[in-house]
Protein backbone atom coordinates (compact mmCIF):
# COMPACT_ATOMS: atom_id res chain seq x y z
CA UNK A 1 0.00 0.00 0.00
CA UNK A 2 1.16 3.55 -1.07
CA UNK A 3 1.38 5.07 2.51
CA UNK A 4 2.80 8.74 2.55
CA UNK A 5 3.75 10.63 5.57
CA UNK A 6 1.76 10.11 8.87
CA UNK A 7 -1.52 8.07 8.16
CA UNK A 8 -3.91 8.65 11.11
CA UNK A 9 -7.01 6.18 11.31
CA UNK A 10 -9.85 6.07 14.26
CA UNK A 11 -8.78 3.30 17.24
CA UNK A 12 -11.77 1.68 15.57
CA UNK A 13 -10.91 1.30 12.39
CA UNK A 14 -7.33 -1.00 13.36
CA UNK A 15 -9.31 -4.06 11.61
CA UNK A 16 -9.67 -2.27 8.66
CA UNK A 17 -8.21 -1.71 5.49
CA UNK A 18 -6.42 1.66 5.58
CA UNK A 19 -5.90 3.05 2.13
CA UNK A 20 -4.57 6.44 1.47
CA UNK A 21 -6.71 8.51 -1.23
CA UNK A 22 -6.07 12.01 0.05
CA UNK A 23 -2.94 13.40 2.08
CA UNK A 24 -3.49 15.64 4.38
CA UNK A 25 -6.76 17.98 5.47
CA UNK A 26 -8.23 20.47 3.32
CA UNK A 27 -8.54 22.60 6.36
CA UNK A 28 -5.10 21.86 7.93
CA UNK A 29 -5.98 25.13 10.00
CA UNK A 30 -7.06 23.64 13.31
CA UNK A 31 -4.79 25.22 15.96
CA UNK A 32 -4.38 22.02 18.15
CA UNK A 33 -4.04 20.03 15.48
CA UNK A 34 -0.25 18.73 14.54
CA UNK A 35 -1.72 15.93 12.05
CA UNK A 36 -0.75 17.24 8.79
CA UNK A 37 1.72 20.33 9.68
CA UNK A 38 3.17 21.83 6.02
CA UNK A 39 1.52 19.22 4.16
CA UNK A 40 -0.09 20.35 1.36
CA UNK A 41 -3.43 18.67 0.50
CA UNK A 42 -3.92 16.73 -2.62
CA UNK A 43 -6.32 13.56 -4.29
CA UNK A 44 -3.26 10.95 -5.05
CA UNK A 45 -3.42 10.04 -8.84
CA UNK A 46 -5.64 7.22 -9.74
CA UNK A 47 -2.75 4.94 -10.63
CA UNK A 48 -1.64 5.01 -7.11
CA UNK A 49 -5.29 4.19 -6.01
CA UNK A 50 -5.63 1.01 -8.23
CA UNK A 51 -1.93 -0.51 -7.03
CA UNK A 52 -3.27 -0.49 -3.41
CA UNK A 53 -6.86 -1.79 -4.98
CA UNK A 54 -4.51 -4.50 -6.09
CA UNK A 55 -2.77 -5.07 -2.96
CA UNK A 56 -5.78 -5.30 -1.15
CA UNK A 57 -7.13 -7.67 -3.47
CA UNK A 58 -4.20 -9.77 -2.66
CA UNK A 59 -3.53 -9.35 0.51
CA UNK A 60 -6.60 -8.68 2.33
CA UNK A 61 -9.21 -10.94 1.50
CA UNK A 62 -9.97 -11.74 5.42
CA UNK A 63 -10.83 -7.55 6.04
CA UNK A 64 -14.07 -6.60 5.40
CA UNK A 65 -13.92 -3.25 6.19
CA UNK A 66 -12.43 0.07 4.29
CA UNK A 67 -11.09 3.22 6.23
CA UNK A 68 -10.14 5.99 3.83
CA UNK A 69 -7.80 8.04 5.38
CA UNK A 70 -6.05 11.11 4.99
CA UNK A 71 -7.84 13.96 7.03
CA UNK A 72 -11.31 14.73 5.14
CA UNK A 73 -11.99 12.07 2.05
CA UNK A 74 -15.63 13.53 2.35
CA UNK A 75 -14.22 17.08 0.88
CA UNK A 76 -14.17 15.31 -2.64
CA UNK A 77 -16.41 16.34 -4.66
CA UNK A 78 -19.39 13.40 -5.29
CA UNK A 79 -18.22 13.09 -9.07
CA UNK A 80 -14.72 11.65 -7.60
CA UNK A 81 -15.80 9.66 -4.34
CA UNK A 82 -19.27 8.11 -5.94
CA UNK A 83 -17.05 6.45 -8.42
CA UNK A 84 -14.11 5.66 -6.03
CA UNK A 85 -16.52 3.60 -4.30
CA UNK A 86 -18.08 2.21 -6.56
CA UNK A 87 -14.45 1.34 -7.71
CA UNK A 88 -13.79 -0.15 -4.26
CA UNK A 89 -16.97 -2.51 -4.67
CA UNK A 90 -15.91 -3.90 -7.68
CA UNK A 91 -12.32 -4.48 -7.05
CA UNK A 92 -13.24 -5.42 -3.61
CA UNK A 93 -16.98 -7.34 -3.57
CA UNK A 94 -16.10 -8.56 -0.50
CA UNK A 95 -15.81 -5.24 1.43
CA UNK A 96 -19.23 -4.17 3.36
CA UNK A 97 -18.41 -0.99 4.86
CA UNK A 98 -16.40 1.87 3.92
CA UNK A 99 -15.77 5.25 6.43
CA UNK A 100 -14.05 8.08 6.62
CA UNK A 101 -13.26 11.47 8.40
CA UNK A 102 -15.30 14.65 7.16
CA UNK A 103 -15.30 17.66 8.60
CA UNK A 104 -17.87 20.10 9.12
CA UNK A 105 -17.23 21.77 6.23
CA UNK A 106 -16.75 18.28 4.08
CA UNK A 107 -20.05 17.15 5.22
CA UNK A 108 -22.23 20.42 4.84
CA UNK A 109 -21.40 20.60 0.74
CA UNK A 110 -22.84 17.20 0.82
CA UNK A 111 -26.92 17.52 0.01
CA UNK A 112 -29.11 14.48 1.36
CA UNK A 113 -29.36 12.95 -1.64
CA UNK A 114 -25.59 13.09 -1.98
CA UNK A 115 -25.00 11.67 1.05
CA UNK A 116 -28.10 8.60 0.52
CA UNK A 117 -26.37 7.80 -2.66
CA UNK A 118 -22.66 6.92 -0.67
CA UNK A 119 -24.83 5.01 1.90
CA UNK A 120 -26.17 3.19 -1.03
CA UNK A 121 -22.01 2.81 -2.64
CA UNK A 122 -21.06 1.32 0.92
CA UNK A 123 -20.09 4.54 3.42
CA UNK A 124 -21.31 3.36 6.28
CA UNK A 125 -19.95 5.41 8.85
CA UNK A 126 -18.56 9.15 9.01
CA UNK A 127 -15.91 10.21 12.05
CA UNK A 128 -16.44 14.03 12.34
CA UNK A 129 -14.64 16.20 14.95
CA UNK A 130 -17.06 18.47 16.50
CA UNK A 131 -14.51 19.69 19.16
CA UNK A 132 -16.49 21.74 20.92
CA UNK A 133 -20.47 23.41 20.59
CA UNK A 134 -19.18 26.71 21.93
CA UNK A 135 -18.60 28.72 19.24
CA UNK A 136 -16.28 31.13 20.62
CA UNK A 137 -14.43 28.25 21.35
CA UNK A 138 -14.95 26.80 17.47
CA UNK A 139 -13.37 30.41 16.43
CA UNK A 140 -10.73 30.45 18.66
CA UNK A 141 -9.08 26.94 17.17
CA UNK A 142 -9.94 27.92 13.45
CA UNK A 143 -12.35 24.99 13.25
CA UNK A 144 -13.90 26.60 10.50
CA UNK A 145 -17.66 25.79 10.88
CA UNK A 146 -20.08 26.67 13.81
CA UNK A 147 -21.71 24.51 16.03
CA UNK A 148 -25.15 25.07 14.62
CA UNK A 149 -23.38 24.26 10.82
CA UNK A 150 -21.80 21.00 12.13
CA UNK A 151 -25.44 19.77 13.87
CA UNK A 152 -27.32 20.12 10.65
CA UNK A 153 -24.60 18.54 9.02
CA UNK A 154 -24.34 15.80 11.37
CA UNK A 155 -28.03 15.31 11.65
CA UNK A 156 -28.03 14.95 7.88
CA UNK A 157 -25.86 12.15 7.95
CA UNK A 158 -27.50 10.13 10.66
CA UNK A 159 -30.69 11.44 8.12
CA UNK A 160 -29.31 9.44 5.35
CA UNK A 161 -28.61 6.40 7.45
CA UNK A 162 -24.95 7.00 7.57
CA UNK A 163 -23.30 5.94 11.70
CA UNK A 164 -22.09 9.14 12.82
CA UNK A 165 -19.36 9.52 15.19
CA UNK A 166 -18.15 12.47 17.02
CA UNK A 167 -15.35 13.40 18.42
CA UNK A 168 -14.89 16.05 20.76
CA UNK A 169 -12.10 17.20 22.86
CA UNK A 170 -11.71 18.00 26.88
CA UNK A 171 -9.73 20.76 27.84
CA UNK A 172 -10.12 22.88 24.90
CA UNK A 173 -11.42 25.76 26.06
CA UNK A 174 -8.65 26.40 28.90
CA UNK A 175 -9.45 26.65 32.34
CA UNK A 176 -11.51 29.48 32.00
CA UNK A 177 -13.98 28.36 29.33
CA UNK A 178 -14.10 24.62 30.91
CA UNK A 179 -17.59 24.49 32.49
CA UNK A 180 -19.19 26.48 29.69
CA UNK A 181 -17.39 24.32 26.58
CA UNK A 182 -19.02 21.35 28.35
CA UNK A 183 -22.38 22.88 29.07
CA UNK A 184 -22.42 24.08 24.87
CA UNK A 185 -20.76 20.50 23.75
CA UNK A 186 -23.31 18.33 25.45
CA UNK A 187 -25.93 20.97 23.89
CA UNK A 188 -24.70 20.30 20.75
CA UNK A 189 -24.61 16.62 20.61
CA UNK A 190 -28.22 16.21 22.24
CA UNK A 191 -28.79 18.31 19.12
CA UNK A 192 -26.69 16.43 16.50
CA UNK A 193 -27.57 12.73 18.46
CA UNK A 194 -24.82 10.82 17.00
CA UNK A 195 -24.55 7.24 17.24
CA UNK A 196 -21.09 7.48 18.56
CA UNK A 197 -19.19 10.02 20.77
CA UNK A 198 -15.58 10.05 21.54
CA UNK A 199 -14.01 12.27 23.92
CA UNK A 200 -10.30 12.52 24.13
CA UNK A 201 -8.17 15.06 26.18
CA UNK A 202 -6.14 18.24 24.57
CA UNK A 203 -2.37 17.06 24.36
CA UNK A 204 -1.32 20.29 23.20
CA UNK A 205 1.12 19.50 20.03
CA UNK A 206 5.07 21.08 19.70
CA UNK A 207 5.08 23.17 16.60
CA UNK A 208 1.17 23.89 16.82
CA UNK A 209 -0.76 27.30 17.50
CA UNK A 210 -2.27 25.84 20.54
CA UNK A 211 0.98 24.85 21.87
CA UNK A 212 2.49 28.17 20.95
CA UNK A 213 -0.12 30.06 23.18
CA UNK A 214 0.24 27.59 25.36
CA UNK A 215 3.95 28.32 25.93
CA UNK A 216 3.20 32.13 26.00
CA UNK A 217 1.01 31.48 28.47
CA UNK A 218 -2.29 32.78 26.45
CA UNK A 219 -3.78 29.11 27.10
CA UNK A 220 -4.18 27.15 30.58
CA UNK A 221 -4.87 23.57 30.10
CA UNK A 222 -6.97 22.28 33.20
CA UNK A 223 -5.31 19.70 35.64
CA UNK A 224 -6.87 16.45 36.05
CA UNK A 225 -9.66 17.81 38.24
CA UNK A 226 -10.61 20.35 36.02
CA UNK A 227 -10.54 17.33 32.74
CA UNK A 228 -12.85 15.21 35.07
CA UNK A 229 -15.38 18.16 36.33
CA UNK A 230 -15.53 19.06 32.39
CA UNK A 231 -16.11 15.45 31.38
CA UNK A 232 -18.62 15.30 34.41
CA UNK A 233 -20.99 18.18 33.06
CA UNK A 234 -20.65 16.89 29.71
CA UNK A 235 -21.73 13.51 30.93
CA UNK A 236 -24.43 15.10 33.21
CA UNK A 237 -26.48 16.97 30.03
CA UNK A 238 -26.80 14.86 27.91
CA UNK A 239 -30.10 13.55 27.14
CA UNK A 240 -29.56 10.79 24.83
CA UNK A 241 -30.51 7.51 24.38
CA UNK A 242 -29.06 4.80 22.49
CA UNK A 243 -25.51 6.23 21.92
CA UNK A 244 -22.47 4.93 22.90
CA UNK A 245 -20.11 7.33 24.81
CA UNK A 246 -16.30 6.91 24.99
CA UNK A 247 -13.43 8.63 26.59
CA UNK A 248 -10.89 5.46 26.71
CA UNK A 249 -8.69 7.21 24.31
CA UNK A 250 -4.99 7.00 25.61
CA UNK A 251 -5.02 10.86 26.03
CA UNK A 252 -7.74 10.67 28.36
CA UNK A 253 -6.91 10.32 32.28
CA UNK A 254 -10.26 8.03 33.39
CA UNK A 255 -10.71 5.46 30.50
CA UNK A 256 -15.17 5.50 30.38
CA UNK A 257 -17.04 3.52 28.17
CA UNK A 258 -20.17 3.57 28.30
CA UNK A 259 -24.29 3.26 26.95
CA UNK A 260 -26.02 6.26 26.88
CA UNK A 261 -28.50 6.86 29.02
CA UNK A 262 -28.16 3.30 30.43
CA UNK A 263 -24.81 3.25 31.74
CA UNK A 264 -24.93 7.18 32.57
CA UNK A 265 -25.28 7.17 36.74
CA UNK A 266 -22.32 4.11 36.88
CA UNK A 267 -20.01 6.72 34.18
CA UNK A 268 -20.82 9.40 36.47
CA UNK A 269 -20.30 7.51 39.70
CA UNK A 270 -16.81 6.78 38.65
CA UNK A 271 -15.90 9.91 37.78
CA UNK A 272 -16.74 11.02 41.11
CA UNK A 273 -14.91 8.25 42.53
CA UNK A 274 -11.69 9.58 40.50
CA UNK A 275 -12.43 13.33 41.57
CA UNK A 276 -12.21 11.84 45.65
CA UNK A 277 -8.66 9.83 44.72
CA UNK A 278 -10.58 6.56 45.04
CA UNK A 279 -9.77 5.12 41.50
CA UNK A 280 -6.27 4.92 39.86
CA UNK A 281 -6.01 7.36 37.05
CA UNK A 282 -3.83 6.81 33.54
CA UNK A 283 -0.25 8.29 34.48
CA UNK A 284 0.73 11.56 32.23
CA UNK A 285 3.83 9.46 30.63
CA UNK A 286 1.00 6.84 29.58
CA UNK A 287 -1.04 9.06 28.16
CA UNK A 288 -0.62 10.20 24.39
CA UNK A 289 -2.54 11.00 21.60
S1 LIG B 1 -10.11 19.29 10.21
FE1 LIG B 1 -9.25 17.58 11.41
S2 LIG B 1 -7.38 16.94 10.33
FE2 LIG B 1 -7.97 18.95 9.53
S3 LIG B 1 -6.78 20.42 10.73
FE3 LIG B 1 -8.76 20.21 11.75
S4 LIG B 1 -8.48 18.56 13.27
FE4 LIG B 1 -6.72 18.44 11.83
Amino acid sequence: MDYQGTVIRPPSEAESIIMQVTVGCAHNRCTFCGAYQGVRFRLKDEATVDGDLRYAARHFRHLNRIFLADGDVLILDQHRLAPLLVKIRERLPWVRRIRLYGSGRSLRAKTLAELEALKALGLDRIYLGLESGDDAVLSAVAKGSTAAQMIAAGRRARQAGIFLSVTVLLGLAGVRGSQGHALATAEALNQMAPNQIAALTVMPVPGTPLYHDLRAGRFSLPDWKGILRELKTMLQHLTLDKTQFQANHASNFLPLDCRLARDKEAALARIDQALAGRLPLMPDYLRSL
